[in-house]
C-alpha cells in the first residue's frame, strides 16, 4: 500500500507579491516531495490575468480555488493597502473554515500556511489541530522587525519617522524610521493596527518558513536562527524564484529585441506589480534614459499622482501607459529602448544574457531573481519595505546604486537618473555591484543545491509532516 500523503493548504493574501513565491514553495514541495497543496485563495474581486493564468499553470498535485468574494463597500476610499489585504484575510475567515472543514475529513492535512498578513487564519488551524505557519515573502530585516514591533511600540511614543537616532533592529544595519516600511509610518492609521496586530501573532505560528539565504543577509539570519524564547522556529528556504514569468503576447517581442543586443548592455526597468509613478516622474525617467544612452527594456504603466501602488491589486490600467510618455519618446528610441505596457516577462528578462542592470522598486522577489541571476540593481523603491529593502540592498550588502531624489521637488531628476544608469552599466561602481551579485548568485546556488541549507531544512520540515500523519 502506498504511504499516506501529507497535503498542506496555502491562504495566500491578496498581492502578486505573495502569491508568485508561495507558488514556488508549493512546487519545491510537490515535485520534490510528493505531499499536495491547495490554494485557497481570498478576494474582494475576481482574479486578474496574471493571477489565473499563474494558477492555471500549477502542476498536479497543487490545487486551488477561490472563495467567495469579500465585499467592501463600508470601507472608507482612502484605506490604505494593508487595511484591505487585512481585512480580506478577516472577512473570509467564515468561508476559510468551511473549506478546510472539508479538507481535514477528505485529505491528510498538516498544515495551514499564511504569508505575512494572514495570521487571523491561525484560530482555525488550531482548531482543526492542523499546525499554523508563516511564509515570509521578504527580507530577513523585515522578519527581525516584525519580532521587534511589539517591543518598538511599546518604548516609542512619538511617529518612528520622528526619531532623531537610527533604530537598531536586531541583526541589522542601522535604520532611520523614515525608511521603515510604510504602514508604520502614521501610528494612528488602519494600515499601522492591522500591521502591528499581524506581526504581533508572528509569534503564535509553528514556524516561518523565509524566503532569504544566511549569504545574502548574515546578520538578520542569524539572530532570526538563535533560539529563544518568544520566538518561532525561522526556516531561511530561499531563494525561491520563478523560473518562467508566463507567457504572453509580449514575451516573444521581448525575448527576441534581446536577442539582437549586445552581452550585457541592456537596462531593465520595472516597478514590480503594484508600482506607479507620477506623470511628472514618468517623464523625468523617460528624458533620463534617453539621455544615458544606453539600451533599455521599460515596463510602463500609466501614472498616479497620489500613490505608488495604484496597481497593487490590477496591474492592467485602464489608460493607454505609453499616452503619458514625452511626445515621440517611442519612435527616437526604437533603435535602442523597447517599451512595454504594463506586464514583461521579468524572469526571462532577468536571466537573459544581454541584461547588464535592473532598475527595480526593490520589491523582494524581484530582488531575488536579480539576485540568481547576478544582476546588479539601482534602487529605486516606491512603497511597503521598499525604502527598508534598498537601505539593506546598498548600504549592507552593496549590490545597488540608490539614485538621489531632489527632496523639494519629491522627483528624481533626469541628470541623476542618466549619471546612475551609466555608472551601473559602465562605471567602475557597476563593476563591484556586479562582482558582489555574482558572489550571491553563486550562494544562492549552492542554498537550494543538492547539500544546501534551503534544500535541508524542506527535508526535515517534509519528514516532520510525514511522520506526523503515520503516527
Ligand atoms: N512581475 C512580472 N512582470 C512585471 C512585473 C512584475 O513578471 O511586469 C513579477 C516579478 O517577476 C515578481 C513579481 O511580479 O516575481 C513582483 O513581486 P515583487 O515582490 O518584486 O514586487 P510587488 O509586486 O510585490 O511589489
Amino acid at each position: 500500500m502506498d504511504a499516506p500523503v501529507p497535503h498542506l493548504a496555502i491562504f495566500p493574501s491578496p498581492g502578486m507579491g505573495h502569491l508568485i513565491p508561495l507558488v514556488e514553495f508549493a512546487k519545491r514541495l510537490v515535485l520534490h516531495h510528493h505531499i499536495t497543496v491547495t490554494f485557497i485563495v481570498p478576494s474582494d474581486h475576481p482574479p486578474s490575468k496574471p493571477q489565473k493564468s499563474l494558477l492555471d499553470s500549477l502542476p498536479s498535485g497543487i490545487d486551488h480555488t477561490f472563495l467567495p468574494l469579500v465585499s467592501f463597500h463600508d470601507l472608507p476610499h482612502e484605506s490604505k493597502i494593508e487595511t484591505i489585504i487585512s481585512l480580506t484575510v478577516s472577512r473570509s475567515l467564515p468561508s476559510l473554515k468551511n473549506v478546510l472543514k472539508s479538507m481535514v475529513t477528505n485529505s491528510n492535512l498538516v498544515g495551514l500556511v499564511v504569508d505575512l498578513f494572514g495570521t487571523d487564519a491561525f484560530d482555525l488551524a488550531r482548531e482543526f489541530n492542523i499546525s499554523p505557519y508563516i511564509f515570509f515573502p521578504s527580507t530577513a530585516m523585515v522578519l527581525s522587525f516584525a519580532l521587534f514591533l511589539p517591543k518598538l511600540d511599546e518604548s516609542v511614543a512619538g511617529e518612528y519617522g520622528d526619531l532623531q537616532e537610527p533604530i537598531q533592529i536586531p541583526g541589522c544595519i542601522p535604520i532611520h524610521g523614515k525608511n521603515l516600511l510604510d504602514p508604520v509610518q502614521d501610528r494612528k492609521d488602519e494600515a499601522y493596527k492591522w500591521t502591528f496586530h499581524n506581526m504581533k501573532r508572528y509569534v503564535l505560528s509553528d514556524g516561518i518558513f523565509l524566503n532569504s539565504f544566511p549569504e545574502l543577509e548574515p546578520g538578520a539570519i542569524k539572530f532570526l536562527r538563535e533560539e529563544k524564547q518568544g520566538k518561532p522556529p525561522v526556516y531561511p528556504i530561499g531563494p525561491l524564484v520563478r523560473i518562467d514569468s508566463n507567457g504572453s503576447n509580449e514575451t516573444g517581442e521581448c525575448l527576441k529585441w534581446l536577442d539582437e543586443q549586445p552581452n550585457g548592455s541592456v537596462l531593465y526597468v520595472s516597478f514590480g506589480s503594484g508600482g506607479t509613478l507620477s506623470s511628472h516622474q514618468i517623464n523625468e525617467l523617460a528624458m533620463g534614459l534617453e539621455m544615458s544612452g544606453q539600451r533599455f527594456i521599460w515596463v510602463v504603466r500609466s501614472p498616479s499622482d497620489k500613490v505608488a501602488n495604484a496597481t497593487y491589486f490590477n496591474v492592467h490600467s485602464h489608460d493607454d501607459p505609453f499616452d503619458f510618455l514625452p511626445e515621440g519618446f517611442v519612435e527616437r528610441m526604437k533603435n535602442r529602448g523597447l517599451v512595454v505596457p504594463s506586464w514583461a516577462p521579468q524572469t526571462q528578462i532577468l536571466s537573459h544574457s544581454s541584461t547588464g542592470a535592473f532598475l527595480t522598486h526593490c520589491g523582494w522577489n524581484s530582488t531575488l531573481e536579480a539576485v540568481v541571476n547576478g544582476v546588479p540593481l539601482i534602487a529605486w523603491p516606491l512603497y511597503a519595505e521598499q525604502k527598508m529593502n534598498a537601505v539593506m540592498l546598498t548600504e549592507e550588502i552593496k549590490v545597488a546604486l540608490w539614485p538621489k531624489m531632489n527632496e523639494k521637488k519629491g522627483i528624481v531628476e533626469k541628470e541623476e537618473i542618466w549619471k546612475v544608469v551609466k555608472a551601473v552599466l559602465e562605471g567602475e561602481e557597476g563593476k563591484t555591484v556586479r562582482e558582489k551579485m555574482k558572489e550571491l548568485k553563486e550562494a544562492g546556488e549552492r542554498a537550494v543545491g543538492e547539500d544546501g541549507l534551503s534544500t535541508k531544512i524542506v527535508c526535515e520540515m517534509v519528514e516532520k509532516w510525514k511522520n506526523k500523519i503515520s503516527t
